[in-house]
């Protein structure tokens, strides 16, 4: 078993963390919140007062932090300067692409392994050990860290090269976007013709507009028990986490020179909701944006 040393401990991370203990890791974890911290120390981590004294010894390194600029911040003022040489870096958390292939370039500089690993799946994924991890970086690194991040996942799905892991995650939450979407003005419509949610439900399951947000997400209540949309659409995977995946992805667009106009147009309707007091309501709630319901 290994020293991991764990930095970012908030609705994700936290869980993560946890997970990494009960496999009989020593996990150091760090975060700037002192409760995340204590929490951590409750669910069996070390909790230790600096990112600097976590890596310190530590064998492998997990990071799970908001944005490109904390996880800047973190590898090269934090980890690079207290690891030991060899260390095996893992950064789950979602950021732009570039960010990730020069965070990563600069890890090879200095003889560290590390990959891009952002999730899939939300915070109770993250608590339950089952999220889907999509993995970029040589293959070597990959090997090593497939070990301690099938501990907090069902999945570990190399990619390719630096930064894949982060094209991966977006480029698969851009298509989410777009079929939700779809599938909210789908059942719109189909009120609006007379047409029985349930019925709807039924007969698209099984015919070719069949898509997982319909048929396990479902965004309007009813049909799907488990579907956020039956409590009011608390999240889940809240509007605010859709909508920076979006940016990120447009961005990377933008930067690559592809053509997705119905990811910008995505983009445009969750940053409508987003500005009409969506922005906690989970993703599906845009439902109720589109059939006109919203109130704020
Ligand atoms: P969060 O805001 O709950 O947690 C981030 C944590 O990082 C916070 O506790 C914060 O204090 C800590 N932090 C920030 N800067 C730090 C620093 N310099 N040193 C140490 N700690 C620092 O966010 P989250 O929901 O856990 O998401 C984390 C990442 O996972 C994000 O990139 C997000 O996009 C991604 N993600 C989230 C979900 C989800 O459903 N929440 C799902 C998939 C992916």
């Amino acid at each position: 078993m290994s020293h991991i040393a764990f930095i970012g401990l908030g609705n994700m991370g936290s869980g993560m963390a946890a997970n990494l203990a009960k496999a009989g890791h020593t996990v150091h974890a760090f975060d700037l919140s002192p409760e995340a911290v204590k929490r951590a120390e409750a669910a069996g981590a070390r909790g230790v007062d600096s990112a600097a004294n976590a890596v310190a010894g530590a064998a492998a390194v997990v990071t799970m932090l908001p944005a490109g600029k904390h996880v800047r911040a973190v590898y090269e003022n934090e980890i690079f300067p207290n690891a030991k040489p060899g260390t095996l870096m893992m950064d789950c958390s979602t950021i732009d692409v570039a960010t990730a292939r020069s965070v990563g370039e600069a890890a090879a500089a200095k003889g560290f392994d590390f990959v891009d690993a952002p999730v899939s799946g939300g915070v109770a994924a993250a608590e339950g050990g089952t999220l889907t991890f999509m993995v970029g970086g040589p293959e070597a690194a990959f090997g090593k860290a497939e070990a301690y991040l099938s501990k907090m996942g069902k999945a570990v799905i190399h990619a390719g090269d630096a930064g894949t892991g982060q094209a991966a995650k977006i480029c698969n939450n851009m298509l989410l976007a777009i079929h939700m979407i779809g599938t909210c003005e789908a059942f719109a419509l189909a009120d609006k013709l007379g047409l029985d949610r349930q019925k709807f439900f039924d007969i698209a399951s099984k015919a070719s507009g069949q898509n997982w947000s319909l048929t396990s997400y479902c965004p309007v209540p009813g049909p799907l028990p488990t579907s956020a949309a039956n409590r009011d659409y608390t999240p889940g995977f809240a509007t605010a986490m859709m909508l920076k995946d979006l940016k990120l992805a447009m961005d990377a667009a933008a930067t690559a020179g592809a053509s997705t106009p119905l990811g910008a147009q995505a983009e445009a309707l969750y940053a409508m909701f987003d500005g009409l007091g969506g922005r906690e309501k989970d993703f599906s709630g845009i439902f109720k944006m589109i059939d006109g319901s919203w109130r704020g």
